[in-house]
């Protein structure tokens, strides 16, 4: 049965008066999940007027009660893991069990968020002068928001907003549209953890929905994922409107196999990274980088990614789902063509995979290219889907050029039994998040999603104790207390020399 989406204001499920709605399919059916509403104007109005109000009294609740509503929130969310997954299979096609390691990965923010006791721990120092202290305290921002991708819809949503309320904020989230029933089940979740009215509001949309947040005068800080282009745009127009803003954004990430690499561990994690998920996520190795003799790997690659197979997200057998729309899979089918135009060699081609029993299915088969160059569209875009470009160098060197050349610095990897050559890669390479032999090194909550360059815009990243330095603005206090008897100086008109 379609669902009909609502947006969540003021602690209640609201019945959207917009006359724009956006249909939710599942990728691999076709079949109708939810229509999703485009939030109207008066509805975002008051999504925010209601966060502002809310903040007055949010901001006021001690720290450990804040951390309480958190406590009961990561319980529901443990206990209902199963069907939340099973709700994010069928909107976005992932499998069962990367599903539940979607939410796994978020539920490990909520776990982190819960010590917000510690993590909003300012400094003291006594006596930096004669008789004086001074001391910080982390305070709350106001009203902020948070706009999430399609690609992973628990874990996203969870790196924002727990962080953001257990800091005393309140907060407006904006979901993919494109898979917004997850969302939606962890905000009930939330709802029935206890969350105050106005404290978080959930509306629904696309761009449109977007740009009053960047632009609203009452909202202070602004957290977005998604794409490259999208992010610019949203940092620019945020930061242009005096705001805080994180984003997180496109990658292309390379694996570097150096010759001495074990294979046998090289290959499973190669194409686990690769396709897994149908190559969407922002940290898929979508480059592998052959150095030397290891190039000898890729017929047995070839032939490893050639096993997986596509399927339904319940199909014991399947190794990934369909991509998320029609329209991402006519971009993915293009730009396996123009990599076979412009002279890579296709080694495995998955573009014409298709399920006769699921002919609606948005499905691409792994696919491997070889012999691609920097100058190939298929290198410069970033593809989102279950394709692999493989490249040959002969050197680590030359491997770090091509890596630090390329506009992106979300995630890289390289697989080695050389100590040195793993530490001369950490060292050099100008990516934020290294794995060595780890292909897809994503930080886990207690430190920081870290990613450089075009992968990211702004200054404090995503959870970890930057989130905490983001969502917070730090009060420093100078004091001093006189004590009986003390001698009374004179007006002191000149700065003081310690
Ligand atoms: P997207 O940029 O199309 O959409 C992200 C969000 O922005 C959605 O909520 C969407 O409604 C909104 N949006 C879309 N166009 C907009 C516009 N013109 N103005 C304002 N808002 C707009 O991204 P997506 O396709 O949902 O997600 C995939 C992308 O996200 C990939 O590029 C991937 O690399 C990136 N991503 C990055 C990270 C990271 O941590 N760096 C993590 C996950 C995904």
């Amino acid at each position: 049965m379609t669902q009909i989406l609502p947006l969540y204001l003021n602690g209640e499920w609201t019945q959207s008066a917009s006359k724009r709605w956006i249909a939710n399919l599942n990728p691999a059916t076709g079949q109708k999940l939810s229509e999703v509403p485009c939030a109207t104007p008066s509805e975002i109005e008051r999504a925010i007027a209601g966060a502002k109000e809310a903040f007055q009294t949010w901001k006021e609740v001690p720290v450990p009660d804040r951390a309480r509503l958190l406590q009961r929130f990561l319980h529901l969310l443990k206990t209902h893991h199963d069907d939340l997954a099973e709700t994010l299979s069928q909107e976005t096609g992932k499998v069962f069990a990367d599903a539940k390691g979607d939410v796994w990965r978020g539920i490990e923010v909520v776990e982190h968020a819960c010590s917000i006791p510690t993590l909003m721990m300012g400094e003291t120092v006594e006596n930096v002068a004669r008789d004086i202290d001074t001391h910080t305290l982390l305070q709350p921002l106001g009203v902020c928001a948070g706009i999430t991708p399609f690609n992973f819809p628990a874990m996203i949503p969870l790196w924002m907003f727990p962080l953001a309320l257990a800091c005393g904020n309140t907060f407006i989230l904006k979901p993919s549209e494109q898979d917004p029933m997850t969302p939606v089940r962890l905000i009930e979740l939330l709802h029935e953890a206890g969350l105050p009215k106005g404290v978080l509001q959930l509306i629904h949309g696309d761009r449109e929905q977007v740009e009053p947040l960047l632009t609203h005068p009452d909202i202070r800080a602004i957290s977005f994922v998604g794409s490259s282009t999208v992010g610019q745009h949203i940092y620019r127009t945020g930061t242009q409107h005096l705001k805080r803003v994180q984003c997180m954004t496109g990658a292309k990430n390379h694996m570097v196999i150096m010759p001495d690499a074990d294979m046998a561990q090289v290959i499973p994690h190669l194409v686990g990274a690769s396709v897994g998920a149908a190559g969407q996520r922002c940290m898929a190795i979508s480059v592998a980088v052959f150095v030397g003799s290891a190039r000898a790997a890729l017929e047995p690659l070839k032939e490893a990614l050639a096993e997986v197979k596509p399927g339904l997200w319940n199909e014991s057998d399947a190794g990934f789902g369909p991509l998320i729309s029609e329209p991402a899979r006519q971009r993915v089918l293009k730009l396996i063509g123009l990599g076979k135009q412009e002279g890579a060699n296709c080694l495995l081609d998955g573009s014409a995979f298709m399920r006769e029993d699921y002919p609606l299915g948005h499905w691409v088969g792994p696919t491997l290219f070889s012999e691609v160059t920097p100058e190939m569209t298929l290198y410069k875009e970033e593809i989102f889907g279950p394709v692999l470009l493989a490249i040959c160098v002969e050197t680590l060197e030359e491997a770090l050029t091509l890596i630090n050349a390329n506009p992106n610095g979300n995630g890289t990897s390289i697989f080695t039994n050389s100590g040195g050559a793993a530490r001369y890669f950490q060292h050099h390479v100008q990516v934020g998040q290294v794995g060595i032999n780890v292909p897809i090194p994503v930080p886990l909550p207690f430190f920081s999603f870290t990613g450089w360059r075009n992968s990211f815009y702004g200054d404090q990243h995503a959870y970890g104790k930057q989130a905490i330095r983001f969502y917070t603005e730090t009060k420093t206090i100078i004091s001093r207390w006189f004590h009986q008897g003390e001698e009374v100086q004179g007006p002191n008109l000149t700065i003081q020399m310690r």
